[in-house]
Parts: structure tokens; sequence; C-alpha cells
């Protein structure tokens, strides 16, 4: 229990809170943000209880495919492939078919549950499309894997022909709350982003949809992306902590602290009880010796790197979940 200035919270009575259905208050979870670093494991136990109920033990594996890289025209400050930073990442047009497909086939022998092909870009052209639709097929056809694609902002036509080759997930961060978005980029607006989602979902598929803490947004715009992740009922939410590259406009920012990553896990799991949310980018650097904690409040990571950073790599990874007591999941659905 603590309390501050204007609020007292009893952690275990919050998770009962959000198990019972009820939404935390703002306040709330602005006390989440604030917790003392000496209730922190009071705090994680709580994330746990409501973790466990959804998800027992299992922590679900993703693994990304940079499918094609640093050729972005859009001008997000934390990217290393936007237009204008200065970061040396590797350039390419988008991969082959055979390519992506191998990219599966790999992220399928690590177990992993999902293949998120993701390209650099505002949004998909019709061939860029095609290519990513014919991929799924295969995959599909030849693989139980499932299958996440982000190629930027999407048109309600396109979603429904990503939905129809079999694309299970769409993904498409808000990475802040809509006040600080327009601080970090300019060539398009908060709004085209959840547009994007709402298509996507209108189209059938899941949305994966989350942000990136530690841009030098308040705690206000925190808890605004994660009560607008609710309000949007996204299935999954990646939470990356922005692991400033040299050569971006917020290249110069500091890491935030692990002890404040974790608090900010648990406040997206108080506020989004059920989700997917997936310990992102940054988790190797900004969490360092405290990954294992941030598993009590996420129910998910990738494996395997980033788009243009690398991670602990597989079999770490694997040790870690395993040395933590949780298990990686299996997906299950038909044979092929
Ligand atoms: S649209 Fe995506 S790839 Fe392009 S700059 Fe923004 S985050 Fe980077």
């Amino acid at each position: 229990m603590t309390q501050t200035s204007d609020a007292v919270v009893n952690w275990m009575e919050l998770a009962e809170k959000c198990l019972n259905g009820e939404a935390p208050t703002w306040e709330e979870s602005r006390q989440v943000l604030r917790a003392p670093d000496a209730e922190i494991m009071q705090v994680l136990a709580a994330a746990f209880k409501v973790r466990h109920h959804f998800h027992g033990w299992n922590v679900n594996l993703h693994v990304l495919r940079n499918a094609k890289s640093g050729m972005c025209r859009e001008n997000c400050a934390f990217c290393s492939q936007a237009m204008g930073a200065y970061s040396g990442v590797e350039r390419y047009h988008l991969q082959s078919v055979d390519e992506l497909v191998a990219g599966a086939r790999s992220a399928y022998e690590m177990k992993a549950v999902k293949y998120c092909m993701v390209t650099a870009t505002r949004g998909p052209s019709e061939k860029e499309l095609e290519i990513i639709c014919e991929a799924t097929r295969r995959i599909k056809k030849d693989m139980n894997i499932s299958i996440c694609t982000s190629l930027g902002l999407l048109k309600p036509e396109q979603a429904r022909q990503l939905a129809d080759a079999g694309v299970d997930r769409f993904n498409h961060n808000l990475e802040t709350s809509r006040r600080y978005y327009q601080e970090v980029c300019q060539t398009h607006t908060f709004d085209d982003r959840v547009a994007t989602i709402r298509a996507a979902k209108e189209a059938g598929m899941e949305a994966c949809c989350g942000g990136i803490v530690g841009m030098g947004e308040t705690e206000d715009d925190r808890l605004d992306l994660a009560y607008t992740l609710r309000e949007l009922q996204v299935e999954s939410i990646p939470v990356n902590f922005l692991d400033p590259r040299p050569g971006t406009p917020l290249g110069h920012l500091e890491q935030i602290r692990p002890l404040d990553a974790l608090k900010s896990l648990c406040m997206f799991r108080f506020v989004n009880p059920s989700r997917d949310i997936r310990i992102a980018g940054g988790r190797e650097v900004v969490l360092r010796q405290m990954q294992p904690f941030a598993l009590y409040a996420a129910n998910s990571m990738f494996t395997e790197g980033y788009l243009t950073t690398g991670g602990n790599g597989y079999s770490r990874d694997c040790e870690l979940i395993a040395d933590a007591g949780f298990v990686i999941a299996e997906l299950v659905h038909d044979e092929h």
C-alpha cells in the first residue's frame, strides 16, 4: 500500500478491481507510475495476479522480420529508419516472397507464435501488398504460425486484402498520447494512426498497437496512451522503451530507469488486464538485470532482436523465461 499526496492505493485491491472488469481510475494508474521503489515487488505481485488470471505462466514469443529497411519518408523522431535520421541502418527494398517465407520457417522452428513482417514506410504500395499477401498464403499453407504484419498506414480496402490473404493481426503503434504525438512526428497525425487500427479491426484482423515509453513524454501522456488502447480494444500491446539511437532527433535523451520501465508495464497491465502485453524494443538495454521481473506484468516478448537493433538471442531468452519459472506458449491449431 502506498500513500502519496492525494491517494492511497492497495495494490492487491487494485488487481481485484481489474479482475472484476472495472478500469482503474486515472489517479490509481498514476500512482502505479509513482509507486515508491521500495514497493516494486508488491506492485509486480499485483500485476502478476492479473497477468496470471488471463495468461497463466505462458510467454508468447514473437519474431520480427524487417522486410523493408531504412527507406521511410516519414519523420518519426524516435525512428532510425526515418527520413533525415543519420543512423547508418541498412537500406533495402521489400524482400522476396521466398525470403519472407524462409524467415517464417526459422520463427516457426523457434516456437514463435507470431511472425511479424514489418516494412519501413508510410503505407504499402500495391506491389508490396501483393508480396506480403502471397508470402502469407504460402506460410499459412506450410506451417502453424500466426501472421502479423506492420506496413504503415492502411486504407480499408488494403486491410481487407490482407485479411483475405490470411493475415491474423495488423500492427500499427500509436506510440504516445495524442498531445505528444505531434511533437514526435509531423508527416502524419495521431488520427491517421487511429484510423488504420480501426480499418484493421473492421477488416477482421486483430490489432496490435502499443507505444514507446521514455521519449520525453509526461506521466499523463503515458496514461493517455494506455487508456486510448483500452478504448480501441486492441488485442495486443507492444511496450517499447526508448533506446535513444544516435543520429535521430531523440538520440540525446537518457534511457529511463529499469524500475520505471517495470512500473509502466504494470500500469499497462492494470489498464488493459486481459491483453497480450509484450515487452518490446529496448528490453535488454533499459531493463538489463530486471528483465525477468518484466514477465510478471507482460506475457509476451520479441526474441531474436528488433528491426534495427539486436537482442539477447533466442537461447538466452529461453533461459531467461525458464529460469523465472515461465513457459513458452505453443500455438494451438490444426495440423498441416
Ligand atoms: S512510419 Fe514507421 S518506419 Fe517510417 S519513420 Fe515512422 S516509425 Fe519509422
